[in-house]
Order: C-alpha cells, then sequence, then structure tokens
C-alpha cells in the first residue's frame, strides 16, 4: 500500500538534507519548534515569502516573524538596544519574539514584513530548528503552519492535515513541548506585549518595567485582533449548555471523566493546560461534535495566553 504520510520524514541525515536542499531552492517546508510546528522559508527570497502568503491563504498585511540560531546573526536585520540584550540573556532560546527597528542594510524581504519598518525575531530552542538553522545561510521566516485563522499545528500529522501533498517535507519532531504561540513584545519604544505566551508579563516585568496595566489598549500590532485559533465550529465562552453534540473544554481537578468533557490538566497545571489547548481543540473538531463550551480557566500566568488564544476562538 502506498504510504499516504510519505512526506513526513524523520530528522535523520536524509530528512536534513532533504530540508536543506529545499530551504536553499526557495522551496517551504513544515517543521517542529517548541512553539507549535512552522511554515518555513528564506527570509531573504521574495518567492519563498510569496508561497508562504499563498500556502496559508494569509492576509498580506499581516507580517512574519524571522527565526534566527544565533545572536551574531541578527545585527545586519534590526536594530538592537538594551531592553532587547536583557531580555535576550534570560529567556533566549526560547518562546520570546522582539519586535525590533529594521536596519536598513536587511535583506529581508519587505512583503514577510508587510512592509513595515520593524521586524520579528525569534531564537528557537528545539534542537531540530536550531540544527537547520546553522546549515543554511539565511533566516528562516515561519509562520504557524495551518490556514490562516485556523488552530497551530502541535505535531507533524496535524501539519499534513492541512496542507496534505502541497510541502515536500514535513520534518516530524514529536509533539511541540509548549504547545502554544511564542509571547510577543514590542520594544520599539516603550515594552508591551502584543500578543501573551508561556513567558509571562510578570516574568518580564521582573528585567525590565512593562506596562501591566490590564485594559487592552489599542494594539497596533497588524493581524492580532481578528478571528484567529479557529477550530472550525463555534467556540462559546462563560456557559455550559448541554446537547448531544456538545463537547465541554474544562480545567481541574473537580471534572469527572465523561466522554464530552476534555480536560486541560486534570492536576490544575496552567502550563499542561497551555500543551493541550490546540490538540485537545482539533480532537474534538475531528470527533465531529458541533459546538465546544468552554469552562472557566485562571486568567494567571499560562492562563492568560490560554484564555486570550479562546477569545479570538470564539470571535
Ligand atoms: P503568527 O501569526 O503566529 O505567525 O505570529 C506573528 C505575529 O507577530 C503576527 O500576527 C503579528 O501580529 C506579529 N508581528 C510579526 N511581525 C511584526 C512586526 N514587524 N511588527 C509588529 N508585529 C509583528
Ligand atoms: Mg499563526
Amino acid at each position: 500500500m502506498k504510504n499516504i504520510y510519505s512526506n513526513i520524514y524523520s530528522f535523520n541525515k536524509k530528512g536534513l538534507n532533504k530540508t536543506i536542499k529545499n530551504l536553499n531552492n526557495e522551496n517551504i517546508v513544515g517543521l517542529p519548534t517548541e512553539t507549535v510546528y512552522g511554515l518555513a522559508g528564506n527570509a531573504y527570497s521574495i518567492r519563498a515569502i510569496n508561497k508562504i502568503f499563498k500556502l496559508k491563504k494569509r492576509p498580506k498585511k499581516n507580517p512574519l516573524i524571522i527565526h534566527y540560531n544565533s545572536i551574531k546573526d541578527i545585527r545586519n536585520d534590526v536594530l538592537l538596544n538594551n531592553n532587547f540584550f536583557k531580555l535576550y540573556k534570560k529567556f533566549c532560546p526560547g518562546p520570546l519574539t522582539f519586535i525590533l527597528k529594521k536596519n536598513k542594510k536587511s535583506k529581508i524581504t519587505s512583503s514577510a514584513l508587510a512592509n513595515l519598518n520593524t521586524v520579528a525575531i525569534r531564537f528557537p530552542s528545539n534542537r531540530i530548528i536550531k540544527t537547520i538553522l546553522k546549515f543554511i545561510e539565511f533566516p528562516l521566516a515561519m509562520p504557524s503552519a495551518n490556514l490562516s485563522s485556523g488552530l497551530s499545528p502541535v505535531c507533524a500529522l496535524d501539519v499534513f492535515e492541512e496542507f496534505k501533498k502541497k510541502l515536500k517535507i514535513i520534518i516530524n519532531g514529536g509533539k511541540s513541548k509548549i504547545g502554544i504561540e511564542s509571547t510577543v513584545i514590542d520594544l520599539t519604544s516603550k515594552p508591551k506585549i502584543l500578543r501573551p505566551g508561556i513567558i509571562g508579563a510578570n516574568e518580564i516585568n521582573k528585567i525590565l518595567k512593562i506596562n501591566l496595566v490590564k485594559k487592552r489598549s489599542k494594539i497596533k500590532s497588524p493581524g492580532m485582533l481578528k478571528k484567529h485559533y479557529s477550530p472550525g465550529i463555534p467556540v462559546i465562552i462563560g456557559k455550559m449548555k448541554k446537547g448531544p453534540s456538545h463537547a465541554f473544554i474544562v480545567f481541574g481537578k473537580k471534572y469527572k471523566n465523561s466522554n464530552n468533557y476534555f480536560n486541560l490538566s486534570k492536576k490544575a497545571d496552567l502550563k499542561e493546560a497551555a500543551s493541550n489547548l490546540y490538540k485537545i481543540m482539533r480532537k474534538i473538531k475531528k470527533d465531529g461534535y458541533k459546538k465546544i463550551f468552554v469552562g472557566k480557566i485562571p486568567n494567571i500566568g499560562p492562563g492568560i495566553a490560554i484564555n486570550d488564544r479562546l477569545k479570538r476562538a470564539s470571535k
């Protein structure tokens, strides 16, 4: 029987070589990171960037995060500042994305940046993506490997489900450890978190003062307000209505096992809950449920990021 997953490769010599070859040829590949799986392409290539936007059906005004292996590689692309160095020292490599001013010398394709004069950069910690970045001579533009506005993939099969054979290669790196997207912090002026993540505002605030005001100021980051992270069925927050095709996402010890109850973390661990969020939402959709009701999730630490994603999924 023909293996329908023949574009999913293990990360061995063959997988690495095929990945490098495709990236050098301005093709797009599906790669694991510690946050979620990404659609990776040469950030300096217009062709590669066009392919990413087309594959994802991503609005052109939503800029891509650019991924690097080392701080040595970024100087020609962005202008560095002290706040960056402080946070880099504490949190990198890891799930933190910095918005910095673009260096005029930068070779990053302006369409990858939605023509902005700022660049979002990240240093992933996942061993596979780090190794790949060492073998190529350009940074990787890499949004999550899903169709625009959908759920981010957290394993190679999720990526396959989204793009099937449209990708020549997807590297299987197991389940993404963190399971939700990076924290995004704007360092172009007074530091401000644009997207919450596992690295929380309180942790960052210990290193440098950020605005912790709860009230949502007008978000200047493009592509952040609209519907996003949608499982493809309605997500309802704040009430729990019983029904034959209703699924319930809950959190914590007090819930008994029941087939339409999906517990993000039975032991009430918010980090574990974040890592299960997309996996569970994908499963609920696949199992044929028609609506998702979400119980209360504490709005602290990683809970802030979880509630942010659920709120957008419910839009
Ligand atoms: P994702 O949609 O997961 O690829 O995450 C990328 C997000 O980072 C986008 O939705 C933008 O909101 C944000 N972002 C990327 N580049 C920039 C930039 N240059 N300035 C502001 N926000 C950015
Ligand atoms: Mg995304």
